[in-house]
């Protein structure tokens, strides 16, 4: 998405100034919830990375370290499983599941950021979907002019792909997203719109004391906004905030960090340097001291960087790491800072 379109700049305007709706508890809450959140003892939420790329897969040797399969999350909190994007590091875990169930039926709940292709190409390819007997629970935003379901088929069109996404022998049920509060077996999630062309849903899981923060694909509207104001000086302006150690946040950004706030782990968009960023203004991803000034104004325990550009080979995502972590040094703070990758895991 290389240029910042008039839709993108008023649906990012309407979500900053817009109330995040919370506690609403919605239809789809009575669909999915049991008797509210479970008791906080003995309760276990786990995270394996299966894809970390973003906007593209990229295999090779070069990024055999932080992966090349873009994004897929998989959560398990005590016995429910939580699938965070669909991108193709969801081909890998679709195995997995299938050789870990050992021909019991899958139950699995899939939460979409957005429907760029980076987060949905793995869905085709998840073999558990074309399964009898397995079930899948779908969550996403709906697009403008396509509810969920279509969506999702779309890449699955004759022209496309040899399957319809009908042709899948699973069970699927479908549940469109805005800002809201909902819970899934009795774990607490949360969702906000964040600032990305087309925009996309983040998320929030708190579960037994633990907590945790989906943020794929983000990019800090306060930039945006004053690279539209000063006519294209994003540039000049970026430097010097990141120089003085300050950076400009938004409404929605200042909406973010409230969401956020005291969660566990952060894992947060972190495509750029600042001068990659400053030629990518209205692409949609974040440079890094952003999930850094996110993560500590939100006291955020551990911060995992995300959706690295598929440019950036493992020695560069490495730097990225590092230049975080100097950041916070120069804070004085303490943040836990590292690079999210493929096949790691981690309890929260
Ligand atoms: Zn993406
Ligand atoms: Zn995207």
């Amino acid at each position: 998405m290389p240029q910042w379109s008039g839709q993108y700049k008023k649906r990012a305007w309407e979500a900053s100034t817009r109330p995040v709706r919370r506690g609403r508890l919605t239809s789809l809450a009575a669909n999915v919830s049991m008797a509210g959140p479970r008791g906080l003892r003995h309760s276990h939420m786990k995270l394996k990375f299966w894809g970390t790329r973003g906007s593209i897969p990229s295999p090779g040797p070069d990024t055999v370290r932080h992966g090349g399969n873009t994004p897929c999350v998989e959560v398990r909190c005590d016995g429910t499983l939580l699938i965070f994007d669909a991108g193709t590091g969801l081909r890998v875990l679709g195995n997995h599941l299938l050789r870990a169930s050992r021909g019991q039926p899958i139950k699995a709940h899939l939460l979409i950021s957005h429907f760029h292709w980076d987060h949905i190409q793995g869905f085709p390819f998840f073999v558990p979907a074309y399964i009898p007997g397995n079930h899948l629970t779908i969550y996403g935003s709906e697009g403008i002019t396509q509810n969920l379901e279509a969506l999702l088929a779309g890449q699955m069109a004759a022209d496309y792909f040899p399957v319809e996404l009908r042709e899948m022998a699973s069970t699927r049920e479908f549940h469109s997203l805005s800002e809201e509060e909902f819970f899934i077996e009795g774990i607490r999630v949360r969702t906000r719109f964040v600032n990305h062309p087309g925009m996309a849903l983040c998320y929030r899981v708190d579960h037994g004391g633990r907590s945790f923060c989906y943020v794929s694909d983000n990019e800090p509207q306060y930039y945006l906004i004053r690279h539209s104001e000063d006519n294209g000086a994003i540039s000049k302006r970026l430097m010097m905030d990141i120089a003085g150690g300050r950076l400009g946040l938004s409404n929605m950004d200042d909406g973010l960090v409230s969401f956020i706030r005291d969660v566990d782990v952060l894992i947060h968009d972190c495509q750029y340097t600042p001068e990659e960023y400053s030629r990518k203004v209205g692409w949609g991803h974040s440079f890094y001291h952003f999930p850094v000034e996110v993560a500590l104004q939100a006291n955020v325990r551990s911060l995992l960087l995300f959706h690295h550009d598929p440019t950036h080979d493992d020695a560069q995502v490495d730097r990225i790491v590092e230049s975080c972590r100097e950041v916070v040094r120069a804070r004085s703070r303490s943040l836990e800072c590292r690079a999210a990758s493929e096949g790691m895991e981690m309890d929260v």
